[in-house]
């Protein structure tokens, strides 16, 4: 369990061994229901109004409610921090279409959303992942067609993950209709002849906040050609360099791809350059 025991449901501090929902919640028997990751460097939230701004498009998605303002959420993580004491730590934020009481695929009018909000220990990079790379490997990507919302129906995700873990691989690459879509939980990018390419924003993948960032990044790099563009599944082993991003991964180089060695096999000069660029960002929130 993490040291962070206090967690908020449904307007109700508690800890978290005593926090309960319903059986019949919808996030429960559905998935029915949207959640965010959010990066906590020092006391200040990295990216928090695009967090909150995601947050919000995927309820819209899913016809749920938005249950608070922007300045509410705020608000709210304010104090999810305080009671924690945390600091360098990520907010787990996950809202469900709530129970009506009974199990009924039809959308019920009028029930209230279940909030539910937790802290958990934000990992650091390994020193081992620094010097040598993860390793993942390609599979279809056999989930649905709106990938761009965060929601929590996340077994396709889950059993990709797996896949990969079987085989001693931190990310399994996505591959559908022959087009790199993402990460099972990260987004990907590509070095192929000196350009930094990743695919665009669309239904086949979330847009991510680490993404953006990184985008943001590589364009302030002098000698960086930056492109959002679809990549074929052959680009992913005629790259010099593969790099994940995720709020709580930052930024992984990917040194093997299905057994073979990306580049050279070890971590390339713009995955340097970029977690270098990526540090001196997050420097100005720690303290
Ligand atoms: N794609 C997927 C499928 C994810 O689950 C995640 C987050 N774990 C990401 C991309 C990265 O998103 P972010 O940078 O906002 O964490």
């Amino acid at each position: 369990m993490s040291s962070f025991n206090t967690v908020f449901i449904n307007g109700q501090w508690t800890p978290a061994e005593q926090a309960t929902i319903s059986v019949f919640d919808r996030g429960f028997l559905f998935g029915d229901g949207i959640y965010e990751v959010m990066p906590v460097y020092g006391q200040h939230f990295l990216r928090l109004d695009e967090h909150l701004t995601r947050l919000s498009n995927s309820l819209a998605e899913v016809r749920i409610r938005n249950p608070y303002s922007k300045q509410e959420w705020k608000q709210l993580l304010a104090d999810l921090l305080e009671k924690n004491q945390a600091s360098n730590c990520a907010i787990y934020l996950q809202i469900t279409r709530g129970s009506s009481g009974n199990r009924d695929h039809s959308i019920p009018q009028d029930i209230e959303p279940t909030v539910f909000a937790c802290v958990n220990p934000l990992p650091t990079v390994p020193e081992s992942v620094k010097t040598d790379g993860v390793a993942a490997i390609t599979r279809d990507d056999i989930r649905w067609h709106r990938c761009h919302i965060k929601a929590i129906t996340l077994l396709a995700n889950v059993l990709l993950k797996e896949e990969g873990s079987d085989l001693g691989c931190n990310e399994t690459l996505l591959v559908r209709n022959g087009k790199v879509s993402e990460g099972a939980s990260s987004n990907v990018f590509l070095v192929i002849n000196d350009e930094l390419v990743t695919p665009p924003k669309g239904p086949e993948l979330l847009p991510g906040i680490t993404r953006d960032l990184v985008l943001e990044l590589a364009h302030q790099q002098p000698n960086l050609v930056v492109t959002e563009r679809s990549i074929d599944e052959a680009e992913l082993h005629q790259a010099s360099e593969i790099l994940i991003t995720s709020s709580t991964r930052e930024l992984y180089p990917v040194t093997r791809l299905d057994e073979q060695a990306v580049g050279t096999g070890k971590p390339g000069p713009v995955w340097t350059q970029l977690f270098t660029a990526y540090q001196d960002y997050k420097a100005q929130y720690q303290s």
